[in-house]
């Protein structure tokens, strides 16, 4: 392995799941919800199966996906891509980060991260031969319904004369929170003032609640030609097998993630991307409906976290909420995380993995929602033990 990946080892979702399927446990660890997408999504991808959708699409995407994601993205928030070169499919958002800072990163160039950070951004930083620069997300606000925020002061200083780009994920996974138009609006000025590159990961855009809407970093001032927006079929549609996702942004931005992309995988499922252009357009009351689910989901968990002792935070949108391990009497959320499956039944993902600053997130344990009420009441129920 090159020096510069020395400090990745086995991802915390592989180990955890692989953890879960060794002891039985619940899995509430890596995020994938256990019931299926709109049944006509699932329909209309086994039919261009069947009917012959098999070779290779276009490398930038089916000209149907890219028709459907800009009209999604002009509908919801009024930002118009050209679907001929603003808009990319990638084999998931995975890919179209991956893609976004091998292109636009050079060796040095610094990137700064809200941490905790989802795990794929510290490795292709790094595989770029950038440097990352976090910024943490504290908890702020009543215990137990506290939300994650930064100082804006911090961001500023975070930012040097070697500083790229800013990748900025909202809806934040693993803290939950929906940057607000305040925050949205520093990150913004800092962008604007030190002309930064945005990278937005916003794979969670349509899963927020209690009325709390999603902004596209690109919607404010100056913001559309400096930044990179990607997303996905996962989240949205509850198929997160399916690793179909999009890049949208200005043609030259667009045109180095393409560079990249096209030598990384070239081009991603065809019958797939036809039947994910289709549910943009007709399936959104399901996702609508998935929404609502999601937020009773994530109330029926915290309380439950609450009565087994955990102090729980309040996420705004995702599958995750983060819990505080500290009333139980534990210490080290990594330590918990890997007895937790053995000792109750349960696994979960330890947030420190997603730290620079390990201390901040020693004692936070994420649990995803994401799951069937049957299932989140049973892991409840084992999780009460612990106490
Ligand atoms: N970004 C975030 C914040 C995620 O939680 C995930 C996991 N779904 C991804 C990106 C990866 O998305 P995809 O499966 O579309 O590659
Ligand atoms: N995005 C999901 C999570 O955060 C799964 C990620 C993965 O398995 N790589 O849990």
């Amino acid at each position: 392995l090159v020096t510069r990946l020395r400090d990745f080892g086995e991802t915390i979702f592989a180990e955890m799941t692989r953890l879960a399927t060794e002891t039985d446990a619940i899995n509430l660890g890596q995020g994938f919800p256990d019931t299926d997408g709109p049944a006509s999504l699932l329909h209309d991808a086994a039919q261009h199966i069947l009917g012959g959708v098999n070779q290779y699409p276009p490398g930038p995407g089916r000209p149907e996906l890219r028709a459907a994601v800009a009209a999604a993205r002009a509908e919801s928030h009024g930002l118009d891509y050209d679907p001929a070169t603003e808009v990319y499919v990638t084999v998931g958002a995975t890919a179209g980060i991956a893609a976004a800072v091998l292109g636009l990163v050079e060796p040095g160039d610094e990137v700064i991260v809200f941490e905790p950070m989802y795990d794929s951004y510290p490795a292709v930083i790094a595989m770029a031969g950038g440097v990352r620069r976090p910024v943490t997300l504290r908890p702020t606000g009543q215990a137990g319904a506290a939300r994650f925020t930064f100082d804006p002061q911090e961001l500023r200083a975070a930012v040097g004369p070697r500083t790229r780009m800013i990748l900025v994920n909202s809806p934040h996974n693993p803290t939950g929170t929906v940057f607000s138009p305040e925050e949205l609006a520093v990150i913004a000025e800092v962008c604007r003032e030190h002309d930064l590159l945005a990278l937005t990961d916003e794979v969670y855009e349509h899963l927020t609640f209690d009325g709390v809407a999603h902004v596209p970093l690109a919607t404010l001032p100056g913001m559309r030609e400096r930044t990179v927006a990607v997303s996905s079929v996962g989240k949205t549609f509850s198929v997160t097998g399916w690793k179909t996702g999009w890049v949208m942004g200005p043609a030259p931005l667009v045109r180095a993630v393409s560079t990249v992309n096209q030598f990384l995988t070239f081009t991603a499922n065809g019958a797939l991307q036809l039947a994910v252009a289709e549910a943009l357009r007709s399936e959104m009351a399901w996702v609508a409906a998935q929404r609502d689910a999601l937020q009773a989901k994530r109330d029926r968990l915290s309380e439950g976290l609450r009565a087994a002792g955990f102090e729980v935070m309040r996420p705004q949108g995702t599958y995750f909420v983060m819990a505080d391990i500290r009333p139980l009497g534990f210490t080290d959320g990594i330590e918990l995380a890997r007895t937790l499956p053995r000792a109750a039944g349960v696994a979960a993902v330890p947030a420190q993995v997603f730290y620079d600053r390990a201390e901040e997130g020693r004692h936070l344990v994420r649990f995803a929602f994401c799951k069937r009420d049957e299932v989140l009441d049973e892991a409840v129920t084992r999780l009460s033990r612990l106490s």
